[in-house]
């Protein structure tokens, strides 16, 4: 029986972001609707077409999105909040788009990370109103693909349970009736599929890969028997991914037709639970065996090994290899790449070569093609691996031990007594006012770089440039009156980007474009080879910026952890290794601030929580490695020298132990979006070292008055100790106005002279 090849989902954004570009040309009202849809029907045809031509037998179809999947899903069942003045019915484009972008009227719903990955999605809001189904969404991508290219898809749903979970407006306690509420559209959704002839769908449950309560089980179980028992022709393909299920027994067991399994990001689990414990006869198996989320081709021989283990285990018939996750996770295709070295080149497959390597690999497996045509996959991550950028001894043998060692780098002295010396060094007042790095990026900032990347300005040229911009503010710095100063990152247009640019061990490519939510891409460094320091990265500019005052300028870096989350990373390294070879990098960076006379340095790790796995019994481990390598970085410093930090987003009661292990002496974190969450969490915990929980914030224009940043220092001081309270925004300011940022400003001073005051009186 032959094997077949499947794709779980396919990036939405185009070759050459055309989707970005199409969806803001409409936002910004220069491409009407009606030509609108025509060209996201074009792309989305365009996508289906691609597929199916390169030989992929499944093809998944509604997969495709105006904005999200999961605000899709939402506006299907037309859970549209309140606030968006609606009224039932298909949900109309500026509704969605409102829900998403938010209007004048209301504001946008919240977005959050998808599961432990890099794409965010747009949080559904339950709360009052009935859901209905509004428009038969994968059954209109159906018809679409079949009218227009006599294509049989596969339509993917987001399954109920998962859908559940993203979402929020209602209690835990009423998760039940909520399912209770939306199993019947679901019911019709499937009938309607079912009438319509269609022979599979894909129902992804990623939610099965997190840890699930025995209550989340029977939910499950209750949900995938009401569906099964309503259909009789179509069959249900219960995908999962991103992690390996967590209850194998119990899931392998659902009354489904196939179970999708990651076989790949699944730490060996999945594979073994199918080894010892089997896979149930009357199955599909959807094998999830090319990684779907990193950008390195699979070395598609030793793969083939594992296939014919697995066709072993399963049905004859009964399976299909597919990528490990959506394709949406990775950039479109490498063909883009003329500027990379040709031996990393070679060893990159993005979402088309993916799909390539799954058409390859089920020809040789179903006896069409010589395993021969396998091994150029396998050749070509060994020149990789073979080249002296991988192979830095030194930095290898350094990192290595780190991970061996028993003991944790730590500083001289404990914090209360570096507390007294860094006091006795930088005397400054009670709550002192600072900010979190960057100021605003004008665009005559971006065209000088412009000008200067493309050669129309010489180096020294940009050079002043900057120079400039950094004494300007911190002129403007002094005069507002704060305490501890920046000099203003303005020569770097990405926190990562900028030092994968100045580390051995880094590429970047020219069009590996990800979404990372709506249309907004980023565009991941690589993190091909053993990191190194190659020279100072920031020296020059912060050590300009202090020779212009006499208030402490604090060096600004961006951390281990966060720089490793946000690249796409080598693999035949454990991934703590990489986060410790940049963090030794990193270190001789802070100890070359220190020796030009920087007191202050800040370690930026605001993505130390994106890193954490899915399952809580994983947690432990990666927080321990994510705090080392910090600590690598920043514990070899004088005791009178302050490391600070910056951590953005909520939802840190999780994991509060480990942000007093990184041992910084100042943390400053975002607060006010949160709307006090936060500072509920340090009622619980108690915090004994410098914190400064922003008191505004900086995703708005608007200028926050005096009043209400005290109110927010108000409420901190309620549960911290004011002698180690810091006053500052809740993050960086890079993407305001200059005339709104010295306003804002301005009032946290005021604030915070108020708030000392008040302090002093009741002293
Ligand atoms: N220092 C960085 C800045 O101010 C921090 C950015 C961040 O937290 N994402 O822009
Ligand atoms: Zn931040």
């Amino acid at each position: 029986m032959r094997i077949a090849s499947g794709s779980i989902g396919y990036p939405r954004i185009g070759a050459d972001r055309e989707w970005k570009r199409t969806l803001e040309s409409y936002w910004s009202g220069k491409l009407p609707a009606e030509e609108f849809e025509e060209r996201l029907k074009s792309i989305r045809l365009g996508h289906l077409r691609k597929q199916r031509d390169k030989g992929i037998t499944v093809v998944p179809v509604g997969d495709f999105s105006y904005y999200d999947q999961v605000l899709d899903t939402a506006a299907m069942f037309g859970l549209v909040p309140e606030r968006f003045a609606y009224s039932g019915g298909a949900v109309p484009l500026d509704v969605y788009y409102a829900m998403a972008r938010g209007n004048a009227d209301a504001a946008a719903c919240e977005m959050t990370k998808w599961f432990n990955t890099n794409y965010h999605y747009i949080v559904p809001e339950l709360s009052g109103r009935e859901p209905e189904l509004t428009v038969n969404r994968p059954l209109e991508a159906y018809r679409e693909a079949k009218a227009e290219l006599g294509l049989e898809g596969r339509p993917v749903l987001l399954g109920l349970l998962t859908f559940l979970k993203l979402s929020k407006g209602y209690d835990p306690e009423q998760l039940d009736e909520w399912i209770e509420r939306l199993l019947p559209l679901y019911v019709k959704i499937l009938t309607e599929l079912e009438q319509e002839g269609v022979r599979w769908i894909q129902i992804d449950e990623p939610i099965l890969c997190t840890s699930l309560s025995v209550q989340d089980l029977g939910r499950i179980y209750h949900i995938y028997s009401v569906l099964s028992q309503s259909v009789f022709g179509l069959k249900l393909l219960l995908q999962t991914y991103f992690e390996s299920v967590d209850a194998y027994k119990a899931v392998i067991a659902l009354p489904v037709h196939g179970i999708g399994l990651d076989l790949v990001h699944d730490r060996g689990d999945n594979w073994a639970a199918l080894a010892e414990q089997g896979f149930p006869a009357d199955k599909l198996l959807a094998a999830g065996v090319i990684d779907g989320r990193s950008i390195w081709r699979t070395d598609l021989a030793a793969l083939k090994e594992k296939v014919d283990r697995l066709s072993s285990l399963v049905s004859p018939g009964s399976l299909l290899l597919q990528p490990s996750c959506s394709l949406l996770h990775v950039p479109v295709t490498v063909e883009r790449e003329t500027k990379l070295e040709p031996v990393l080149k070679e060893a990159l497959a993005f979402a088309d070569e993916k799909l390539d390597e799954l058409v390859l690999l089920c020809k040789v497996v179903n006896g069409e093609s010589s395993a021969d045509v396998l091994l150029p996959s396998r050749q070509a991550l060994e020149r990789l691996a073979a080249s002296p950028a991988l192979n830095r001894k030194q930095v290898q043998e350094a990192s290595a031990s780190l991970a061996a060692s028993a003991s944790e780098p730590a500083r001289h002295a404990p914090f209360s007594e570096r507390r007294k010396l860094q006091q006795e060094r930088f005397r400054l007042p009670l709550l002192p006012t600072t900010t979190i790095g960057s100021f605003p990026q004008t665009a005559e900032i971006r065209q000088a770089r412009t000008k200067w990347r493309k050669g129309v300005w010489s180096p020294e040229h940009y050079e002043a440039f900057i120079r400039e911009q950094i004494e300007t503010w911190i002129g403007l710095q002094e005069e507002i009156g704060l305490d501890v100063l920046v000099h203003g990152e303005f020569e770097r247009t990405d926190m990562v980007e900028y030092f994968g640019e100045k580390l051995a061990g880094f590429a970047f490519t020219a069009n590996g474009w990800v979404q990372s939510y709506g249309s907004r891409c980023v565009k991941p460094p690589v993190i091909y080879g053993d990191v190194d320091y190659e020279g100072p990265m920031t020296v020059t500019e912060t050590v300009y910026a202090q020779s212009l005052t006499n208030h402490p300028v604090k060096g600004m870096l961006t951390g281990p952890v966060t720089i490793l989350n946000w690249s796409f990373v080598r693999q035949d390294l454990p991934q703590e290794q990489v986060a410790y070879q940049i963090a030794l990098a990193l270190r001789q960076e802070v100890e070359a601030l220190e020796a030009a006379g920087i007191g202050m340095i800040q370690v930026d790790e605001p993505a130390i929580r994106e890193g954490l796995p899915l399952k809580k019994t994983l947690a432990d481990d990666y927080l321990a490695w994510a705090v080392r390598a910090f600590r690598i970085a920043t514990s070899t410093v004088r005791d009178d020298t302050q490391i600070h930090t910056h951590m953005c987003y909520c939802e840190y009661h999780d994991m509060i132990d480990s942000i007093g292990k990184l041992d910084a002496d100042v943390i400053s974190i975002e607060n006010s979006r949160s709307h006090g969450e936060i500072v509920d969490c340090f009622k619980e915990h108690t915090y004994d070292k410098g914190i400064g929980l922003g008191v505004y914030d900086i995703h708005s224009p608007r200028v926050p008055s005096i009043r209400e940043m005290e109110e927010q220092v108000k409420q901190a001081l309620a549960v911290l100790d004011p002698s180690l309270f810091w006053i500052n925004p809740d993050c960086g300011l890079k993407t305001r106005g200059r005339e709104e940022t010295v306003a804002s400003l301005r009032n946290m001073v005021q604030a915070t002279r108020q708030a000392r005051e008040t302090l002093t009186l009741h002293a």
